[in-house]
């Protein structure tokens, strides 16, 4: 999980500093997530739920193409 560099509020999150809900930010610097209470000035980064840097997203590509060279008959 992500955050975008602006500050979001995360709903239903309990400052673990001062207890309030409702009060924590969540934004990103250079990939890294934060979150921040705007009550206390809470700040803690979101080790937890950073993701991985690489997503396993990427294919091995086996492309099994089988060249076959054009034999042009010459009739004669
Ligand atoms: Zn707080």
């Amino acid at each position: 999980m992500v955050f975008s560099t602006q500050k979001r509020f995360i709903a239903g999150v309990t400052c673990p500093k001062c207890a309030l809900m409702d009060k924590m930010q969540a934004f990103s610097v250079e990939g890294v997530d934060y979150r921040e209470c705007v009550s206390c000035g809470f700040l803690d980064e979101m080790r937890v739920f950073s993701a991985p840097r690489e997503l396993n997203t990427r294919v091995t590509e086996t492309v099994d193409v089988q060249v076959q060279p054009v034999k042009l008959m010459d009739p004669k």
